[in-house]
C-alpha cells in the first residue's frame, strides 16, 4: 500500500529526472514498480506489458530490503550500500514517511550510509541491529557512530 497517488508517484520520477539527483536510476526503479502499467507508460516504455510486474505490498519489500542493506553496508560494499540507500528513501517516500526521508537526507555519507539506513529503521521502528549476531552487531553499532568497524583498525575501506 502506499498514501501516494499514481499521479504524485508519476510527477516524483518527472522531477528526479529534471533535477538529475538520481544519475543511475535506483530511486526511480523502486518508484516505477509502484505504478500500474498505464501510468508505468507515461515514463517508461515497457517493451513487453506482460513482463511489467507492479509492486504492491511496499512495506514488506521494504523490510526485507533494510535487512539487505544492512548486509551491503557489514560486507563494505560502497556501491551497493549507496544504491540501497537510495532505494530505501523513496520506500520511506512511497510508504509516506516524508519525516524518514528528510531524516535520511540530514547526515553526509560516512560509513557506508550506516546513519542513513539507522534513520530509516528507526524512523519504522523496525530492527537494526536486534537481529545480528555479535561480531556483526558491534561492527554496525560503530559504523553507525562513524567509526571503523574494528576497534583495532579496520582494513576492508571503513578508514577510506
Ligand atoms: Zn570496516
Amino acid at each position: 500500500m502506499t498514501i501516494r497517488t499514481q499521479e504524485e508517484i508519476v510527477t516524483r520520477i518527472w522531477a528526479l529526472r529534471a533535477d538529475r539527483g538520481d544519475i543511475f536510476g535506483f530511486r526511480e526503479e523502486v518508484l516505477v514498480e509502484a505504478l500500474d502499467l498505464d501510468h508505468a507508460r507515461q515514463v517508461i516504455a515497457p517493451r513487453h506489458p506482460s513482463e511489467w510486474t507492479q509492486r504492491v505490498d511496499h512495506e514488506t519489500y521494504a523490510r526485507d530490503y533494510l535487512r539487505f542493506a544492512i548486509g551491503k553496508i557489514l560486507d563494505h560494499r560502497s556501491n551497493s550500500a549507496s544504491r540501497s540507500v537510495d532505494k530505501l528513501s523513496e520506500l520511506a517516500w512511497l510508504l509516506g514517511r516524508d519525516d524518514i526521508v528528510a531524516a535520511m537526507d540530514h547526515p553526509g555519507y560516512p560509513m557506508y550510509g550506516a546513519p542513513k539506513v539507522k534513520a530509516f529503521a528507526d524512523g519504522f521502528a523496525w530492527p537494526f541491529l536486534d537481529d545480528l549476531d555479535g561480531d556483526d552487531r558491534l561492527a554496525l553499532a560503530r559504523m553507525t557512530e562513524g567509526q571503523q568497524c574494528d576497534p583495532q583498525g579496520c582494513e576492508r575501506g571503513c578508514a577510506d
